[in-house]
């Protein structure tokens, strides 16, 4: 995990056609930064996340004549990148805010999304979002998770202290935009400051590598209800607050073959594949037992190493064998949609 978050979760980028000469240019971006950046950093902003130590922002701006390499986009969203591995700008100034906006003009946009954001007027008040074009865009298959299905709650607006009023997300294009307009025009929605439509990574997966697939081998159940997997391609973990998952996890046992996606994180004590999505493809045979015999319906027993089963009251014999239930293929379980991290792809959809 990065140390100090500086994923670029926060970084844009614009694609600008500039018809003035470079050194007028970069005088106008020398005065941006100093009027509108640099003051930001050293700020803190209280997070949600409790837990989390928080870093104070550290803004970064970068401009580049022609666009980096994509490699660096994808060890920036895969990785922990140091400052000194950050391709050299055309023009740049600030800290490591850097790294995330070189990763965000580097984006490929292989895999994209979009998403409409707007801000709210005065941030002192609860926000207020009208109900009935929330229920009616959560319909829509185009748009991503507008209600948290389990709380019925909306999941457009942030918690806690920020100018953003809700952000609405979505795989097309026109229909985010449609979204955010009836939503801003509706009666029971606040009077926002301002609203811009970007295309962006969430939801692209682009963090995480190639699914893994392991054998089962040990499960630890740890203090705080985290579950540990020793597999044969070392150790998983789904955390608590990811629910479902860590129950699929909980119910495994030695032989049951899975496949893992997530990142693997050194963190001391909590070293493995932190799993964003588990998927429980086979594995032996569940609740087992010896079958009954064919005659008294009694339940036959071992008859001995290598000897098969004997029926325990008549004479019965069958080779050895186990009755039980099968493994049902789980398919991709993930955390609820409000703990998921924001690349994390809708496995489900797929
Ligand atoms: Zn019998």
């Amino acid at each position: 995990m990065a140390k100090g978050r500086t994923r670029g979760n926060a970084a844009l980028a614009v694609e600008l056609d500039v018809r003035l000469n470079p050194s007028a240019w970069k005088n106008w971006l020398e005065q941006y930064w100093e009027a509108h950046l640099a003051t930001l950093a050293g700020q803190w902003t209280p997070s949600t996340h409790a837990s989390r130590t928080q870093v104070p922002s550290d803004p970064g701006l970068v401009w580049f004549e022609s666009k980096p390499s994509p490699e660096f986009y994808r060890k920036a969203v895969t990785g922990e990148v140091a400052l000194d591995a950050v391709p050299e700008a055309t023009w740049s100034a600030g800290g490591l805010g850097i790294i995330g906006a070189t990763a965000a003009v580097a984006w490929p946009l292989d895999v994209s999304t979009w998403e409409g954001i707007a801000w709210r007027q005065g941030h002192d008040t609860p926000r207020r979002l009208d109900e009935g074009i929330m229920v009616r865009l959560d319909r829509d298959p185009r748009l991503v998770a507008c209600r948290d299905p389990r709380k019925g709650r909306s999941l457009l607006a942030p918690r806690g202290t920020s100018p953003v009023l809700f952000g609405l997300r979505g795989t097309d294009r026109s229909a985010v935009e449609q979204g955010v307009r009836d939503l801003v025009e509706a009666q029971g929605t606040e009077d926002v400051a301002a609203v811009c439509i970007f295309q962006t990574n969430q939801g692209s997966g682009d963090h995480l590598p190639p699914a893994l697939e392991a054998t089962v081998e040990k499960i630890h159940i740890l203090r705080g209800g985290h579950v540990a997997l020793e597999t044969s391609v070392g150790t998983w973990l789904a955390f608590a607050p990811s629910d479902e998952l860590r129950h699929l996890a909980a119910q495994l046992t030695a032989g049951d073959v899975v496949r893992g996606l997530g990142l693997v994180s050194q963190r001391e004590g909590r070293e493995g594949l932190h799993l964003e999505a588990l998927n429980h493809v086979s594995g032996p045979i569940r609740n087992r037992s010896r079958p009954l015999c064919p005659t008294c319906d009694v339940r036959m027993k071992s008859a001995g190493r290598g000897q098969g089963l004997r029926c325990p009251s008549c004479t019965h014999r069958e080779p050895d064998r186990w009755v039980g239930t099968p493994v049902t293929p789980s398919g991709w379980v993930q955390p609820p949609l409000d703990r998921r991290r924001h690349l994390a792809p809708d496995l489900g959809a797929r």
